[in-house]
């Protein structure tokens, strides 16, 4: 084959750099740097325009969306071809730098495991379907999950998008699939990268100029792409563009992709439509707050995995007062849990889960009923039940009122209004006074006894909760 250069004379740009000045009004500045910055043109002896790439990937890509787009490039410059093909380049000096990359980067991928991604070092060996605890809120994903962990690529889950709130398992379902495909060989090459990392790893490669295959490379052997947290996306428009370039390139081949999202992709703000509508070609499938079995479940789980057996009082209660719906959240009281039991001493006794789910004696149930704190405060007091709800000014009987007005108010639900009804119909202001009256002594130096008797009155209470 005979390469012929060319040339125009009049702007001493080659027919080639004249297109490539024509697509580079046609498309993000972004996509020419990466796709096109980086390529040749020869005419062969039989009249066909062959655009020299550096890599195969790369030619796939500008063949599978701008084959039209050089056409017209070459026409409008004038350029005669009898038809149209894409190669890889041996001639060009920046062509030889990214294949010599490339070949660099082939034999490095030789001698690492299979997972290849920056964030190899951060797979999390905890993130593994054996770990993922199965309820009602998750099925669904777990099984669409396992199955593409079974079979990339040939499924109909392709690809498969999991999306919902934080904490709720999407990034310990996705790492579980990487996992899963790598130790059981479903596939050859795995990466996992965040959103972020794709963002930040593009935005480096347009700061620094350097070579776009430094960007690409990483999805060039792909067989399992896993994009966490996708949501990133909104908005950056560029990145986008390689984002749908690289992953329909992938999707056509088969390769199995597996994104996930805090949303349903489609709320995603600022996501292009065309995006949008190759999601909608695959599986979306959400991630929902798990039920209070689940999470007795996840908690006697992680609990068992670090060598601890919870009683069951204790797992029900955590797993019933963390408010948050956040798996993270639950796990980290549980850990908490844990720790202080084992610094204390104490065994895994219900007091300390009661101090750290916000130190609430009262649950959902209001086990402490505002009788039950009542007859706690009169009998530590010494005087008759009544005695709190009689209209008597008699000085043994006010603190002792006041104090478990207070408590009522601290330790159930109950409004001002309906605390004043339980003491002898007095006003919702009275018992506002007296709270506030205890509260204002409560940290007031001389008070220690008041504290003294308050904190022993509550300890009582908690016995009895
Ligand atoms: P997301 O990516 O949805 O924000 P993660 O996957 O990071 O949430 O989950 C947060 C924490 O909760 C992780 O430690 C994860 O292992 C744990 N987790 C969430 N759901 C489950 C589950 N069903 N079984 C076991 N652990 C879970
Ligand atoms: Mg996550």
């Amino acid at each position: 084959m005979l390469a012929t250069a060319l040339s125009t004379e009049s702007a001493q740009l080659t027919p080639w750099q004249a297109c490539q000045r024509y697509i580079e009004e046609k498309v993000p500045p972004s996509t020419f740097e990466t796709w096109f910055r980086v390529t040749e043109l020869v005419i062969r002896d039989d009249g066909c325009a062959c655009i020299q790439v550096p890599n195969k990937f790369a030619a796939d890509i500008i063949e599978a969306n701008f084959h039209d787009l050089i056409k017209e490039a070459l026409a409008a410059c004038g350029v005669s071809f009898s038809a149209l093909a894409f190669e890889r380049a041996v001639g060009s000096e920046r062509a030889l730098v990214e294949q010599l990359a490339e070949q660099a980067a082939e034999t490095q991928s030789r001698q690492v495991p299979q997972i290849v991604s920056e964030s190899t070092g951060r797979f999390n060996s905890d993130y593994t379907f054996d770990t993922f605890v199965e309820g009602d809120s998750n099925a669904m994903a777990l099984t669409a999950a396992r199955s593409v962990a079974e079979k990339p690529g040939n499924n109909k889950f392709n690809p498969l998008i999991i999306y919902g709130g934080t904490g709720l398992g999407k990034t310990h379902l996705l790492q579980a699939i990487g996992h899963y495909a790598q130790a059981e060989c479903t596939v050859g090459h795995v990466v996992y990268i965040t959103s972020e990392e794709f963002l930040n790893e593009y935005k480096q490669f347009l700061r620094d100029k350097k070579s776009s295959f430094s960007f690409y490379k990483k999805f060039m052997d792909t067989d399992l792409l896993l994009i966490d947290d996708i949501q990133f996306f909104s908005g950056k428009q560029e990145t986008q563009e390689q984002f749908y370039l690289i992953f329909n390139k992938l999707l056509q081949e088969n390769k199995q992709i597996v994104l996930s999202s805090d949303c349903l992709p489609e709320n995603i703000p600022d996501l292009e439509a065309r995006i949008i509508k190759r999601f909608q070609g695959g599986l979306n499938i959400d991630v929902m707050p798990p039920n209070l079995e689940t999470r007795m479940a996840i908690l006697r789980k992680k609990a068992e995995s670090g060598g601890h057996t919870l009683p069951d009082e204790v797992v029900q209660y955590i797993a019933e007062h963390t408010k948050s719906s956040n798996v993270r959240v639950l796990l980290g009281i549980l850990i908490k849990y844990i720790c202080s039991t084992t610094f204390h001493d104490t065994g895994f006794t219900l007091d300390i889960a009661k101090e750290l789910c916000g130190g609430a004696i009262t649950g959902k149930e209001e086990r402490l009923s505002m009788k039950r704190i009542m007859e706690t405060v009169a009998n530590a007091y010494g005087i008759g039940v009544n005695q709190l709800s009689a209209h008597t000014r008699k000085k043994e009987a006010v603190l002792p009122r006041f104090v478990a007005m207070y408590l009522c108010r601290k330790w159930t639900q109950q409004t001002n209004l309906t605390i004043g009804l339980e003491f002898g119909n007095r006003t919702h202001a009275t018992v506002m006074s007296a709270v506030k009256k205890i509260e204002a002594n409560l940290t007031n130096e001389g008070q220690a006894e008041l504290r003294a008797k308050i904190s022993e009155i509550e300890g009582r209470l908690k016995e009895l909760s």
